[in-house]
């Protein structure tokens, strides 16, 4: 069974024009949609599937700041400030709660990377607090383990990854925007220059401005347009159990396995970093950017198959507008679960919290997990291309700071004061090679 999505319905045209055309509905294009609407303007998002049907409904849901790298912390923080007005803006709860999320661990060297970043949080005003070892027995009880120390941060939280970008994409309708599912944007027309239309299976939408949000199929889109995205992706694999445990920590994380309440009162269990690395032509052409990273997280990643070469989106080809393209192809991102990981993570979580044992397994599956090369996601305008504005690569943390992102892409459309500092995700530092470090997390 895959990963459960809330449906909804689509808007009833496709319109001839639009201020801004919005491609992919994942956290990201909805949340950028959403404030778009809101400011006013005429918005259309297209979706090639279903909204929210890839990353955006596969993932833990977890919204944090903990150690979040400096570059990001600010997004995250204003991320969890849209995360806690949605409810009441639209009228319908994305399932957003500031449980807290609590980190537990024996390793003395993981315990001094939590404690080093509190000299990130600190000035950033963001609460996160040490745990002793009797306050992490205390607080990680439901494991009947114990405990060399942990991390405790309150203000953190987790939101419902099956109704939350469907229920921001009711809110754009309901601000007038309007949502058109099934419909993969095939390329760009162009006027005078800079963007002139978004040209999709459907039919063109003529606009000024087009924001690519197309999660990991966003490199192979660019490299139509001529721009060269360095984006790689991963297979993590994923498993919820069914509701029924009770006593036990709404978000935990352990380096054996983490555990998170879903909307439903099941609990979705992950090892934290653990992937498969697909062979694609995209990986093979950006190897080389992708090393430090690689190098970095070697410890979590195994070598994959030829599932993603199969799936197409990392592909090199370069397609036709008048015919259909890998996009139509495939609806929706749906790879295979590794099913030793899902086994191994199901045998981890049970080992840690015995309660487990007697509950089904409800559901298990993949999802691609689209990343920059240092682990920063690309938004804004990218350089050459005036009026097409990149949110791609959001490196295993959007749907935290999705609602952030958005905002901001509404700020650098509208010419709004930016809710965070923008030059940290310039599209440009990727394209030149010259980012900074991976970051931490
Ligand atoms: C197993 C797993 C666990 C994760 N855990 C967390 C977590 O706990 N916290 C966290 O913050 N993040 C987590 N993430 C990462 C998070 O899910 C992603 O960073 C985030 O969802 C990315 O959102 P997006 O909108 O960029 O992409 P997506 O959700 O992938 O959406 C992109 C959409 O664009 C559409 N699309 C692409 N091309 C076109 C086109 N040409 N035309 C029309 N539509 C198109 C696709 O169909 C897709 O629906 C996790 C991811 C996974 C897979």
């Amino acid at each position: 069974m895959p990963a459960p999505l809330l449906h909804i319905e689509s808007s009833p045209a496709l319109p001839t024009a639009a201020d801004v055309v919005v491609i992919g509905g994942g956290i990201v294009g909805v949340s950028a949609a959403y404030y778009l609407a809101r400011r006013g303007l005429r918005v259309a998002l297209v979706e090639k599937g279903r909204i929210g049907a890839e990353q955006s409904s596969r993932n833990w849901g977890w919204c944090r700041q903990q150690n979040r790298d400096a570059r990001e912390l600010p997004m995250a923080t204003k991320s969890l400030a849209l995360w806690d007005r949605f409810a009441a803006e639209i009228g319908e709860d994305p399932g957003f709660r500031r449980c807290g999320l609590l980190y537990l661990s024996n390793d003395e060297s993981e315990l001094a990377t939590w404690a080093r970043w509190q000299d990130v949080a600190r000035p950033a005003g963001v609460p996160t607090r040490m745990l002793a070892a009797h306050e992490a027995n205390d607080l990680g009880r439901a494991t009947g383990q114990q405990w060399k120390g942990g991390v405790l941060s309150p203000s953190d939280g987790i939101a419902d990854p099956a109704g939350a970008a469907p229920i921001i994409a009711r809110g754009i309708l309901k601000a007038g925007g309007s949502v058109h599912q099934n419909c993969a944007a095939r390329g760009l027309e162009t006027e005078g220059g800079r963007v002139g239309g978004v040209v999709t299976e459907a039919g063109t939408i003529r606009t000024r401005v087009v924001v690519h949000a197309g999660g990991a199929w966003a490199s192979s889109f660019c490299r139509q347009l001529g721009f060269a995205f360095p984006q790689s992706s991963v297979r993590a694999s994923i498993l919820a159990l069914a509701p029924g445990a009770q006593g036990l920590p709404d978000a935990l994380h352990t380096a054996a396995v983490s555990i998170t309440r879903r909307g439903d009162g099941g609990h979705t269990l992950a090892i934290s970093g653990r992937a498969r690395v697909d062979i694609t032509p995209q990986k093979l052409r950006f190897a080389g950017d992708f090393l430090p990273m690689f190098l970095k997280r070697r410890a979590l990643v195994a070598p994959g198959g030829l599932e993603g070469w199969r799936l197409g989106f990392e592909t090199l080809a370069r397609w036709r507008l008048d015919a259909p393209t890998p996009m139509e192809r495939v609806r929706i991102l749906d790879p295979r679960p590794d099913t030793a990981q899902i086994r191994d993570t199901h045998e981890r979580a049970c080992r840690l919290l015995p309660t487990l044992r007697h509950l089904p397994v409800a559901a298990s599956w993949a999802g691609y997990i689209d990343s920059t090369p240092d682990g920063i996601p690309a938004i804004g305008e990218v350089p050459g291309l005036p009026g097409f504005i990149l949110a791609a690569g959001f490196s295993g943390h959007g749907f935290g700071i999705g609602p952030g992102a958005g905002h901001l892409i509404a700020d650098l459309v509208t010419g709004a004061a930016p809710i965070v500092d923008p030059a940290a995700y310039r599209p440009e530092r990727l394209a030149s090679g010259a980012w900074g470090k991976v970051a931490e997390f």
